[in-house]
């Protein structure tokens, strides 16, 4: 078992920058990456938001950067799935990997949230071609085109509103024939010339050719018909799934399964912290998930000093 002073669950840009301001405070934080560095920043294909880099960058990039800065001040990485956690008893916390198991006196939980999927044929296909869960990312990529935007919640709104200013015109595409998402979104949707609605229908499949995306066929859940509905892209918005499985009920969630924290990143559980999408679900920017990751790392340095003493008096106790 190897004891460690930090460990950081998650290494999308909260994990990320959690690592390198717990690094920088001699901490030598391990992380956690899953098996794919970035989390879903990794397969974003162009970030332009991200202050800094007025060129823009891919995820890939933004996150090797992200992860060779804070290796430079001693993060280690691990590319490993958390199996289980223990918090029953208190720092130190215990965390199985498939790989490993580590004792660690904070932890840092930035293990995100997954975009719920269609689960249809050509989704996966065209993810990147056509196919985003992103208006904020990738909406610039639809300039002057006819797109369809999945989902009748707050997120589909908000989201589709903001692809009007890029797209020539944004078909809001529901299961139902009410929407989910709050009055004022609803008005807003209603009042723009550049939104249409088609009520009662479910994708049922995400249709291409060699430049992407140029239909979906949808089904209409009331009569069962079937139509082939022209679009050059398929902004999805069906909610999120928070990664908690590994959680079981150790931690407060809130009634959508995100972790609860507090203004300083804590959750309920003394020296476990949480950042990024796991506990936001709401903004869901690298801006926002690495101001995150900032204020959470800068909680546990905070909490690590302040528990000093008792920490030590445990590792010199038999065990
Ligand atoms: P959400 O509220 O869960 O809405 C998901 C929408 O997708 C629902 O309309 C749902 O239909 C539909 N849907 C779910 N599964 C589907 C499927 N398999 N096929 C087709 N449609 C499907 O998720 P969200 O919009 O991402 O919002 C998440 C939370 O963030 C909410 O609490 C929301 O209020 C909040 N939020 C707030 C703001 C804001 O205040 N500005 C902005 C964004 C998000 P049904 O309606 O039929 O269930």
């Amino acid at each position: 078992m190897k004891k460690e002073r930090v460990v950081i669950i998650g290494s999308g840009p909260a994990g990320l920058t959690a690592a390198l301001y717990t690094a920088r405070a001699q901490l030598a934080p391990v992380v956690i990456a899953g098996p794919q560095l970035g989390g879903q920043v990794a397969i974003t294909h162009e970030i332009e938001n991200y202050p800094g880099f007025p060129d823009g960058l891919t995820g890939p990039e933004l996150v090797e950067r992200m992860k060779e800065h804070s290796e430079n001040f001693g993060a280690k990485y691990e590319f490993d799935l958390v199996e289980s956690v223990d918090f029953s008893n208190g720092s130190p916390f215990r965390i199985k990997t498939y790989g490993e198991e580590y004792l660690a006196d904070a932890v840092i939980v930035t293990i995100g949230a997954d975009p719920r999927k269609l689960g249809v044929p050509g989704e996966e296909e065209y993810i990147g071609a056509g196919v985003s869960y992103c208006g904020t990312c990738d909406g610039f990529f639809f300039r002057g085109k006819d797109i369809v935007v999945v989902g009748g919640g707050d997120s589909a709104l908000e989201e589709g509103i903001f692809l009007t200013r890029f797209a020539t015109s944004v078909n809001i595409i529901h299961r139902r024939d009410e929407l989910r998402a709050g009055v004022q979104l609803q008005q807003r949707a209603f009042n723009n010339e550049k939104i249409s609605f088609t009520w009662n229908a479910v994708v049922e499949e995400i249709i291409g050719g060699d430049g992407g995306v140029n239909a979906v066929r949808l089904k209409d859940t009331v009569t069962g018909e079937e139509t082939i509905h022209p679009t050059e892209g398929v902004f999805i918005f069906i909610g999120h799934d928070p990664n908690n499985a590994v959680f079981g009920d150790q931690i407060a969630l809130n009634e959508n399964g995100y972790i609860i924290t507090d203004q300083r990143y804590r959750t309920n559980v003394d020296g476990v912290f949480a950042a990024g999408e796991i506990q936001d679900e709401i903004w869901r920017q690298v801006a926002t998930s690495v101001g995150q990751g900032t204020s959470a790392a800068m909680a546990a340095i905070q909490w690590l000093e302040a528990h000093e003493e008792t920490l030590q008096e445990l590792e010199a106790a038999p065990v």
